[in-house]
């Protein structure tokens, strides 16, 4: 049995004073019994230590939106596995669809993230994704292959350290979400993918999430696939009630 994830991904938003109150009213309705599922909130750097500190105990995981692959240097504005980890967060977000496309991350900078990652003991939460041009000329399978084979060239996995989430860049912010069976057929695939890279035991047990336009409305026909084990949830998961909401469906 996988355990479900839900992460919130709030991308630019939120102060620290934000973050906070979201953490009051989160937890305040999310009551004491959420133990079916993992929730995880990745705020901006500037408010992931003071919201880990609030959520320590809780049962509600922080996690970051990005990491870079050296330790400590001269290496301006980026932020390292071992600082992440000091904050109390537990997962990272790499390869997001926007550091890929507005950012200009390719695969094998994701690939060096992902490793450090794992490597300091941080559990990825790998993003990958077709635009809407690559599905329209039939490539959607295609890239999203060579983004996993190149995103975990190199990683060993004993165990299902690991969560990817499949993002169609089409579906990130613009109210249009995959159907739940497209989104079942990717996954699918995707765990294929796994199986033949980390064997098909680890891969059983690795997590997968869909990501793109998930609301409390539509989050139950995800959840309901047998290879969707949850979501990465961007604009919805700024209201603490929409965000309850789509926990207390999965679960
Ligand atoms: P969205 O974003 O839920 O606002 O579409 C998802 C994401 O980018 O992770």
């Amino acid at each position: 049995m996988r355990l479900p994830i839900i992460a919130a991904n709030w991308k630019m938003h939120k102060t620290v004073k934000d973050s906070l109150q979201f953490a009051e009213e989160f937890i305040e309705m999310l009551g004491e019994d959420h133990k079916g599922i993992e929730i995880v909130i990745c705020p901006p750097f500037t408010a992931l230590y003071l919201l880990g500190k609030r959520l320590r105990g809780t049962g509600i995981e922080a996690g970051a939106q990005d990491v870079f692959w050296e330790e400590w240097g001269a290496y301006t504005g980026e932020v390292s596995p071992g600082m992440i980890l000091e904050t109390g967060a537990k997962y990272v977000i790499i390869g997001h669809s926007e550091r890929r496309h507005i950012l200009g991350e390719g695969d094998t900078a994701v690939n060096r993230k992902v490793k450090r990652a794992l490597a300091s003991g941080l559990v990825p939460i790998m993003c990958v994704g077709e635009t809407l041009a690559e599905r329209e000329e039939g490539r959607a399978v295609s890239v999203v292959r060579r983004q996993l084979e190149e995103g975990l060239k190199g990683v060993e996995l004993l165990r299902p350290h690991l969560v990817i989430a499949y993002e169609p860049v089409w579906a990130i912010g613009t109210g249009v979400n995959a159907s739940p069976q497209d989104a079942q057929e990717m996954s699918r695939l995707i765990r294929d993918e796994l199986g033949g890279l980390f064997g098909v035991e680890v891969a059983q047990e690795m997590r997968i999430l869909y990501g793109g336009s998930v609301n409390p409305g539509n989050i139950g026909g995800f959840v309901a696939q047998p290879d969707i084990d949850g979501a990465l949830v961007g604009g919805a998961s700024l209201e603490a009630r929409s965000l309850a909401d789509i926990v207390k469906q999965t679960e």
